[in-house]
């Protein structure tokens, strides 16, 4: 239901389309393609994917396999599904069996990392899972006095730096550590909130990697992006650039209750072969949840 209000904007971009299904016939499918192209670019899937699926529409229609615009339309909608499940990666949490697992959550500023890293641990404990968490945002004044607000909220442990020139690969290395001592089963790594286009920052990133991986060799298990859902296709550059950093292992994508652009999610799937983990639909605790590629097209169709 959340994410079905916070896709109107887009649901309504895309209306167009089944009013031009309704009159369609085979003599105007150029142009009724043409059109739904355009109502996908509107609604930010980007021109790469917009063609894509149309091109595989046209070819179905012109190979006699859509007959109706009802065919098409779910013809569509299977194809939006497609590319974002065709990839195959997982979409539940890869913890494996070595304890503690670490995940690390990495991402821009303000796109809702520590909320994400908060609703998470919410999540591990309700299943009963025991949650340290490091604040590795050493970067920005008050991101971890926040982080020590959500360990508070979820009765979550944490370890935060002790003093001010302390940077986040020692925050990050302790608290893993601590985590293997103490029988900690998740470790919950918060990062700084760094451009992605400010290197020396990005550098931190991998230097973060490194040291948990000194402690825990393979950690850590996964690398969560997150993205704010209403940035449209500018999230894709910003994807791109950690990934090709960090490797980035699945997306969080945040603020999908706002007015959320659904087409660049699509997008972001297909090129980056990551699968979306879990999408935040609001600021309290229980406000995120498993991504559902079904719900997520029925509620950018309508
Ligand atoms: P960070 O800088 O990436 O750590 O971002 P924050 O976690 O501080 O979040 C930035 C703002 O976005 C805060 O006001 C959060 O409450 C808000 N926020 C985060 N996730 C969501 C979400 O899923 N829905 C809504 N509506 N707000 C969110």
């Amino acid at each position: 239901e959340k994410i079905f209000s916070g896709f109107s904007k887009t649901r309504e971009n895309l209306a167009v389309i089944d009013e031009l299904l309704l009159y369609w016939n085979l003599a105007d499918t150029d142009r009724v393609l043409d059109e739904l192209e355009e109502a996908l670019l509107v609604s930010d899937f980007g021109p790469k994917i917009s063609m894509k699926i149309v091109d595989s529409l046209r070819d179905d229609i012109l190979a006699g396999k859509l007959k109706s615009g009802n065919e098409i339309k779910e013809a569509l909608k299977k194809s939006v599904l497609n590319l974002l499940t065709g990839k195959g990666g997982k979409t539940e949490l890869q913890l494996g069996f070595r304890k503690p697992a670490v995940i690390m959550v990495v991402g821009v500023n303000g796109g809702g990392k520590t909320t994400s890293l908060g609703k998470l641990a919410r999540r591990l404990k309700n299943e009963g899972v025991k949650v340290l968490m490091a604040a590795g945002d050493t970067f920005r004044a008050a991101a971890s006095e926040q982080l020590e607000v959500w360990a508070e909220r979820t009765g979550s442990e944490i370890v935060t730096a002790e003093g001010d020139k302390v940077k986040a690969p020692l925050v990050l290395s302790q608290a893993v550590k601590k985590g293997k001592e103490q029988g900690y089963g998740v470790v919950l790594c918060d990062t700084s909130g760094r451009l992605h286009t400010n290197y020396s920052l990005m550098e931190e990133l991998v230097s973060c990697k490194k040291a948990v991986a000194k402690v825990i060799p393979g950690a850590p298990n996964e690398i969560l992006l997150v993205l704010d859902g209403t940035t449209g296709l500018n999230m894709l550059p910003q994807a791109r650039e950690f990934n090709e950093v960090v490797g980035v292992t699945g997306l969080i994508l945040t603020k999908l209750d706002g007015s959320a652009r659904g087409g660049c999610v699509v997008s972001v799937v297909d090129e980056l072969g990551i699968p979306v983990k879990f999408i935040g639909v609001g600021e309290g605790a229980d406000d995120l949840q498993p991504f559902d590629a079904e719900a997520f097209v029925n509620a950018i169709f309508s």
